[in-house]
């Protein structure tokens, strides 16, 4: 990761600490990511079946994980199960729930006294580890 991606990230977590005055409680911050992650689910439907600006192909199995698939395969396949574009709106609401979970992640990080960098950087050293078998 580059310093440049280190900076905002630190200084992210330190905006979050130094204007935080109503999450200091990590049941009240635990409590406030559920809410955050599932208004991101909400508007993610919403997208697709109030606004129709994006289309959800459910139907394909390919993408959950079966023994039988050679996983190399997928990759060779169609990755859009998404069609459409998000339009403005939409996008605006997304990105807006995804700034949320961030914020609140980045509280609970605060708690702990945990850097959001570092676990960035082990999520990413698990990633080139496990490659194609990082399926939880
Ligand atoms: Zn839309």
């Amino acid at each position: 990761m580059s310093n440049l991606n280190h900076t905002i990230t630190e200084k992210f977590q330190c905006t979050v600490k130094e204007n935080d005055y109503f999450n200091k409680n990590i049941l009240d911050q635990l409590a406030k990511l559920q809410e955050v992650a599932a208004k991101l689910n909400k508007n993610i439907i919403r997208a697709c079946t109030y606004c129709g600006c994006i289309e959800i192909n459910a139907n394909n199995k390919l993408y959950s994980y079966n023994e039988d698939i050679n996983l190399d395969m997928i990759k060779l396949l169609d990755p859009h199960h998404i069609s459409g574009e998000l339009c403005e709106d939409c996008k605006d609401r997304i990105e807006k729930d995804l700034g949320s979970c961030l914020y609140y992640l980045a509280c609970i990080s605060n708690s702990f006294d945990l850097k959001l960098n570092d676990v960035l950087l082990k999520e990413i050293d698990k990633i080139n580890l496990l490659g194609k078998f990082n399926i939880e």
